[in-house]
């Protein structure tokens, strides 16, 4: 991926590369030269490359992102080390062995782009590959589930994460209101999740990727399953307790970018081991949950983890906002024999990350070279023209598909996948709220058994809770015993106990 455009910008046999000029090209003698009127007089009008300069530090931003707008990233290479093709027919997996480039980036989720890389939040995990059959993104997290499964709450949840409206300050308030308001009760295995340690993993190195949702992959057959995609760290999960994240969010706030950027740098690559799990439509009938559900795991039991392959980062970015800060991760961005599932999460992601790229970068974003299908070969002569059109824009090609040039199509060659899921019923308003019973809880009590497994970590949890929950109001600390309880009674009590002293302290150190 060349960042060069036309040929005519190769300048280097006409002058040496290495000489300063505006932005038109023009050499300049003088860069810090103004012209004035005499040597002490006013500046002039005329004087284009202050003006060239200037205007243009005024618009070297792009608008961060809204959530995830902290982050780091890598390129490297997904290896493909198992045949899945009973699974998945895409030619990303066709051969073992088989190497396709990609770019990952990290970040944090609620937090500005300044943000500390030890904050408390989930990590996104966001895989950019480069294949031939155009380009395939896995926009994933650090976490196998979220808080939310209906869609409209998205912006309303992340609200609750970042400043709030009067104060400008993060706010527990708003955070445990979300979380404990019954009809938010899905978010319980989520924040277990978040306030163990794994909500401050030691670096990206040291933590997984999942894809949380489901998604449905097809083999060259036309058979069809729903998959989920774990990327597990080959670097063991490693975290940072509360206080250690504290620390080192006041020590050295771009930890975790200086750790990636550092061991990459220095040879020592990081990979993850990517697996699937998969899940026939009979089997989901037969779910105790939906499939479609996001806050959701398959346990492992049942679905057992199958290899596919290898991802290994080993070439830090030339350039960090050609490559990083612009880079535009979107689900919709798929390949023939993966699509999502009905997630209706999943299914509002699908509009919501291009729409985000195409206010941040601008309808163009993919003609970015960091987002550009290289591996494939762009060509429709019906997405042409909009600002920054770089691409050469197909030149002389008809605008729309005219009848009288002749074009490829591949998708005749894809199966016809008739045994799909059928979709029928009344356009409905629907709210995904509480499930049956006790159905939120389950997963979440089955996490909280698992943290049983190692001294301390039950026990962090709830210093975790507790130090976080105790600034906020009487009310909503009761509200999250309450909550709690419904996981463990011993959970609880510890929250509370440690909680209430906490916020006993708070109140006293205020007079
Ligand atoms: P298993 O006993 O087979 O799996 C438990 C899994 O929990 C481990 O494999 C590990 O996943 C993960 N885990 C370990 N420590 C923590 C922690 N501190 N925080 C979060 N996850 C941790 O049981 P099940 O598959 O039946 O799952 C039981 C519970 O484990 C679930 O309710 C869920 O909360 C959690 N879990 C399950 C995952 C799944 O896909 N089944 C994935 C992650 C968590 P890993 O190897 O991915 O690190």
């Amino acid at each position: 991926m060349s960042g060069r455009g036309a040929d005519n910008t190769n300048t280097s046999d006409v002058r040496s590369d290495r000489i300063v000029t505006n932005s038109n090209g023009q050499p300049i003698n003088e860069p810090f030269a103004t012209q004035r009127v005499g040597q002490h007089g006013p500046l002039l009008l005329q004087d284009f490359n202050l003006l060239d300069s200037l205007a243009h530090f005024n618009r070297e931003r792009v608008p961060e992102r809204n959530p995830h707008a902290h982050g780091s990233g890598a390129f490297g290479y997904f290896e493909v080390t198992d045949d899945i093709t009973d699974v998945c027919g895409s030619a990303m997996f066709d051969t073992i062995g088989k190497r396709t480039r990609c770019l990952t980036r990290f970040s944090t989720v609620g937090g500005e782009k300044g943000s500390a890389d030890s904050a408390r939040d989930p990590r996104g995990f966001a895989t950019k590959f480069y294949t031939e059959e155009g380009n395939l993104d896995w926009v994933y997290n650090n976490t196998p589930v979220f808080f939310i499964r209906d869609p409209s709450k998205f912006p309303h949840f992340i609200h609750t994460q970042k400043r709030n409206p009067q104060t400008n300050l993060k706010d527990a308030n708003a955070a445990w209101d979300f979380w404990t308001t019954p009809e938010n009760q899905v978010a319980i295995h989520q924040v277990m999740i978040l306030f163990s340690d794994r909500g401050t993993p030691a670096t990206y190195r040291n933590m997984n990727g999942y894809s949380g949702h489901t998604y449905k992959w097809s083999n060259k057959n036309g058979d069809w399953y729903y998959v989920q995609v774990h990327l597990i760290t080959d670097q063991g999960i490693k975290n940072l307790t509360n206080e250690e994240a504290t620390k080192m969010g006041g020590e050295n706030p771009d930890h975790a970018q200086q750790d990636l950027f550092e061991n990459i740098q220095s040879g020592n690559a990081p990979s993850w081991t990517v697996h699937i799990q998969t899940m026939t439509e009979e089997q989901a009938q037969k779910l105790s949950f939906s499939v479609f559900d996001l806050t959701k795991v398959w346990p492992h039991k049942d679905f057992p983890l199958r290899r596919v392959g290898k991802l290994v980062l080993n070439e830090n970015p030339e350039n960090y906002f050609a490559q990083i800060e612009q880079a535009a991760f979107a689900p919709s961005n798929t390949v023939p024999y993966q699509e999502a599932s009905a997630d209706p999460v999943l299914q509002a992601r699908l509009f919501s990350y291009a729409d985000a790229h195409r206010y941040r970068i601008g309808p163009n974003y993919h003609q970015v070279p960091v987002n550009c299908p290289y591996a494939s070969k762009f060509f429709n002569p019906a997405i042409r023209d909009g600002p920054m059109t770089v691409n050469g824009n197909l030149g002389s090609e008809p605008n729309y598909l005219a009848t009288s040039k002749p074009y490829q199509y591949i998708q005749k060659d894809k199966p016809i996948q008739q045994h799909q899921e059928v979709w029928n019923g009344p356009a409905v308003p629907f709210h995904w709220a509480t499930s049956p019973g006790d159905g939120d809880f389950v997963q979440a009590r089955e996490l909280y058994k698992v943290l049983g497994r190692t001294p301390g970590e039950q026990q962090k949890l709830a210093h975790n809770i507790a130090v976080h929950v105790c600034s906020a109001t009487k009310e909503i600390r009761e509200r999250t015993y309450a909550l709690f309880a419904r996981v463990d009674e011993g959970l609880a009590e510890a929250i509370r106990s440690e909680s209430e002293q906490c916020a006993n302290n708070v109140a006293k150190s205020k007079f």
